[in-house]
């Protein structure tokens, strides 16, 4: 398990606020908390090679695309080329969110495979938000990789095999395929800076500053607990209508209504485990 230290931001995070709220009782928040400690153990060699797998076919395919993209390109798409990325990354926000709310507030680390490899990095990321900021590139990209290969792979194999003219008409939405693409790959690396307060480049605090990518102040709503809110991590654009709409609530309530699942059981169990 190679993990990068990020001792900044690290520090700075022990500086903001402990999440807080009904039903956490007295247990320690951060990388001492016994839930958090067992939950980091439970990173396997296997689970670090598939992550390994997923990011060199994934950047390999989003390198071929884009020479792609780029060398079948029109003037004449410009608009649609913008309306494309657009939608892409609004996709890509709500994507992120709905996986975030549908990993925090239901099934369990205890789950077949499953749980440990896709779960447990939710359960972990609420008792130690730290964490996030010191796992390595990785760590961090490895599963958001993975999800991208399939229609990535799909894309390229129709470059190669589309004539001129197919590709000229599907241009538009191949544009916004590679967008949403870029966005759901890069999602948890733009989470990883939305938590990390210091030695951030320039480039990204600028991009955080703008609101073209979460910022930091807007994240910290989640992780006030008991994590029932603003679970969109790429842009984070769609939490506030979301919001507005009681659109996880009543998601939740349907679910719970059908299936009597209680909403977050299994991650308000783990940020109680105190030994
Ligand atoms: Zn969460
Ligand atoms: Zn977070």
């Amino acid at each position: 398990m190679a993990r990068m230290v990020n001792e900044n931001s690290c520090e700075a995070e022990t500086q903001s606020p402990e999440p807080q709220g009904p039903g956490r009782g007295a247990a320690r928040w951060g990388p001492q908390h016994a839930g958090a400690r067992e939950l980091a153990n439970l990173y396997s060699p296997g689970k670090r090679c598939q992550e390994w797998i997923s990011v060199v076919l994934c950047f390999s395919l989003i390198a071929f695309n884009f020479i792609h993209l780029l060398a079948n390109f029109h003037l004449g798409h410009s608009w649609y080329i913008l309306l494309s990325i657009v939608a892409g990354i609004l996709t890509a926000d709500f994507a992120s969110g709905l996986v975030h709310w549908g990993a925090d507030t239901w099934g369990s680390v205890d789950l077949p495979i499953f749980g440990k490899a896709f779960i447990r990095p939710f359960r972990e990321h609420h008792i130690d938000p730290t964490a996030i900021t010191r796992h390595d590139f990785i760590e961090t990209n490895g599963d958001n990789c993975m999800l991208t290969i399939v229609p990535l792979a799909n894309m390229a194999f129709n470059f190669l095999t589309l004539s001129p003219a197919e590709v000229y008409h599907i241009y538009p939405w191949y544009c916004y395929l590679f967008a949403l693409a870029i966005f759901v790959t890069l999602t948890n690396q733009i989470h990883k800076w939305s938590h990390t307060y210091f030695g951030l480049p320039r480039w990204v605090v600028l991009l955080q500053d703008c609101h073209i990518i979460l910022p930091r102040k807007h994240h910290r709503v989640h992780h006030v607990s008991p994590h029932e809110t603003y679970f969109c991590i790429t842009t984070g654009w769609l939490n506030y209508p979301l919001e507005k709409l009681g659109f996880w609530r009543n998601l939740e309530d349907l679910i719970q209504s059908v299936t009597g699942e209680k909403p977050r059981a299994d991650d308000l169990k783990w940020a109680q485990k105190v030994k």
